[in-house]
């Protein structure tokens, strides 16, 4: 497989931290080598808190500042939010043309998201978020065939947003994967980033500590001290 040199980047997901913790490392790698990135954040991440006194609003906002500071910590150019409830993300056609209008309006060489065929896993015991189902399905779909075909939401090309061909998405699955980031040089820079969304951990420490173990059994894989694993779909 040929190595990868991303120029413009597309992340999305359902929640604010989900990219952060899949791949924030490889969009801080390829920021420091001259990429412009940018990701998309489907819901408002109005649900994730177990604090009884936080309105949905106000988690909304927290979460929404908290994505920001990790976007500016990795170098990421924008942070573009829909506004979905969290928890009620489908893979419909209003969020396919979300992200297909951003697809066209960035023109991104790589798309990163969650693989949607990620269901659950008995071993480790835990079932998918619904939500980052939705936003991988619908990031696929968006990517192939909505965002390249003129055809596709006409409305688009009447703003002017001309059809873009994506060249090669990135899943995040923790089962299985083909490709591998090298991100030893940036592993501190993803940590702080992720250690932003304060508002989501009940032990930051551990969860930090956890993600870092999990990228360093990756990096064992490459015989270098950090990693982030993809499955890597070149689109022909
Ligand atoms: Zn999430």
């Amino acid at each position: 497989m040929q190595a990868l040199q991303p120029k413009v980047i597309l992340g999305v997901a359902a929640h604010p931290d989900d990219l952060d913790f899949g791949m924030s490392g490889s969009i801080a790698r390829w920021v420091n080598e001259g990429a412009t990135a940018y990701y998309l954040i489907l819901t408002n991440g109005n649900k994730g808190s177990e604090d009884r006194t936080l309105k949905p609003k106000q988690l909304r906002e927290i979460r929404r500042q908290e994505q920001r500071a990790a976007a500016k910590i990795l170098g990421v150019s924008e942070v573009f939010f829909c506004d979905y409830n969290d928890g009620e993300l489908d893979c419909c056609k209003p969020v396919k043309n979300d992200i297909a209008k951003i697809i066209r309006q960035i023109k991104p060489d790589v798309v990163m998201t969650m693989d949607p065929t990620m269901v659950y896993d008995a071993p480790r015991g835990f079932i998918n978020h619904p939500d980052h189902r939705a936003a991988g399905q619908a990031t696929l779909d968006a990517v192939y065939p909505l965002a390249r075909d003129h055809l596709a939401f006409p409305e688009l090309l009447k703003k002017g947003l001309e059809p873009h061909k994506v060249g090669t998405v990135l899943l995040v699955n923790f089962d299985h994967s083909n490709f591998a980031v090298d991100i030893s040089e940036v592993i501190e820079t993803k940590l702080r980033a992720l250690g932003a969304h304060e508002s989501q951990f009940a032990h930051k420490q551990q969860t930090l500590d956890l993600v870092r173990d999990i990228n360093k059994q990756s990096g064992s894989k490459l015989k270098v001290a950090y990693a982030e694993e993809f499955v890597r779909i070149d689109i022909q």
